[in-house]
C-alpha cells in the first residue's frame, strides 16, 4: 500500500523508523528488533540508508522482512549524492522488483572532502527519477529550523515546495525537541503552496550523548526545559530513558491535541522506546 493512502485517512498515524546495520555480523539484530517494533502494528514503518549506499542492501533486506513477515506497510529510505546514477538506478529497480512502494527520496549529506560522485546536486533530481521510474509514492525530507546548507529558512522553504512540485507525495521532518519550532514551519510552508501531508519527525532522547549527536545533525534548538533534564538525568541511564519516553511522549500529545495528524518516531532501533511510547499514547492516538 502507498503510505499517502495511509496519510490521507481520516486518521491519527504513528509511524516508526529503523536503522539498517553497518556490519553483517549485527545483521540478525537489527532484523530482530525492526520486527519486534513492527509488533506493535504502527501504521508504517521506515528504513533509512546508510550514508554512501554501502549497506543499501540492508535498507532492502530489512524493509522486506518489516512487509512480508509482520504485515506493515514499509518505507525505503534512498540517497543520492554519494552515489552513480548507476547504483541509484539499480537500487529504484531493486526495490521496484521487491514490490517496496514507498521510497524516502534523499540527497544525503556530501562527506567532508566531497563526493567523488556528481550525479546528482539535489534531493529533487532524484524525485523526478523515481517518478518517471515506476509507480511509487515518494516522500522527502525537511527541515523546521532550516537545513544547515540554506542560507535562511525562506531560501529553504523555496527549495522545499521544488521537492514538492518534483513529485514529492509527503514530507517528514528532521526532529525538533520544541513544538513552536514545528507550528511555525508548518504556517510558513502552507504559506508557500506546500500542500503535501507533511508528518512530524519526534526523536526520544534516552541518552545524554544522543544530545550531543542530534545536535550536530539538526542543528535543532533546545528549550530550556529540555536542556534541565537532559543537565540533571543525561548521567543516569535509566532516569534518562524514562524522561526521554515522558519528553517525546508530551511532544506527540501536545502535536495531536493542536490537530497534527502524522506523528513519526525515530525510534533507533530500540524496542522497548517505541513500545513505551505507543503505550503512553495509545488511546489519545485511536
Ligand atoms: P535536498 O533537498 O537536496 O536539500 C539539501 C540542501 O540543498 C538544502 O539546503 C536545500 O535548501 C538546498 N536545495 C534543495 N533543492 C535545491 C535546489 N533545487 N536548488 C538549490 N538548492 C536546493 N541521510 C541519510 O544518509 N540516510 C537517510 O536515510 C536519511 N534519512 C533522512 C530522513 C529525514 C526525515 C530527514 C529529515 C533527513 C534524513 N537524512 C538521511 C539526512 C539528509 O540526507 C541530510 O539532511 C542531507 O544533508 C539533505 O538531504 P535532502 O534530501 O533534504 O537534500
Amino acid at each position: 500500500m502507498k503510505i499517502i493512502d495511509i496519510l490521507n485517512q481520516d486518521k491519527i498515524t504513528l509511524s516508526f523508523e529503523v536503522f539498517p546495520p553497518k556490519l553483517t555480523k549485527n545483521y540478525d539484530d537489527v532484523a530482530f528488533k525492526a520486527k519486534e517494533i513492527a509488533k506493535l502494528h504502527p501504521d508504517f514503518m521506515s528504513v533509512t540508508y546508510g550514508a554512501g549506499g554501502g549497506t543499501s542492501e540492508y535498507t532492502l533486506n530489512i524493509a522486506k522482512e518489516i512487509k512480508e513477515k509482520e504485515n506493515v506497510e514499509v518505507m525505503a529510505h534512498l540517497t543520492c549524492v554519494s552515489s552513480s546514477k548507476e547504483h541509484v538506478h539499480n537500487m529504484i529497480h531493486r526495490l521496484k522488483e521487491n514490490h517496496i512502494e514507498n521510497i524516502m527520496a534523499l540527497r544525503g549529506d556530501i562527506p567532508s572532502g566531497g563526493s567523488k560522485f556528481h550525479d546528482y546536486q539535489h534531493a529533487s533530481e532524484l524525485i523526478k527519477e523515481i517518478k518517471a521510474s515506476g509507480d511509487f509514492c515518494i516522500g522527502a525530507a525537511c527541515y523546521p529550523e532550516g537545513h544547515p546548507e540554506a542560507g535562511n529558512k525562506d531560501t529553504d522553504i523555496k527549495n522545499l515546495k521544488k521537492k514538492v512540485d518534483a513529485g514529492a507525495d509527503f514530507l517528514t521532518t528532521q526532529m525538533f525537541f520544541d513544538n513552536n519550532v514545528f507550528y511555525n514551519f508548518l504556517f510558513r510552508a502552507r504559506e508557500a503552496g506546500i500542500d503535501v501531508p507533511i508528518v512530524a519527525g519526534i526523536m526520544p532522547i534516552t541518552r545524554g550523548l544522543q544530545v550531543k549527536r542530534a545536535r550536530e545533525l539538526s542543528n535543532c534548538s533546545m528549550p530550556q526545559r529540555f536542556i534541565s533534564m537532559v543537565d540533571k538525568f543525561g548521567d543516569n541511564d535509566e532516569a534518562m530513558k524514562q524522561a526521554g519516553i515522558i519528553y517525546a511522549s508530551e511532544q506527540i500529545i501536545d502535536l495531536i491535541a493542536s490537530g497534527i495528524k502524522h506523528i513519526h518516531v525515530y525510534s533507533m532501533n530500540k524496542p522497548d522506546v517505541a513500545c513505551a511510547i505507543m503505550h503512553n499514547v495509545s488511546e489519545i492516538i485511536r
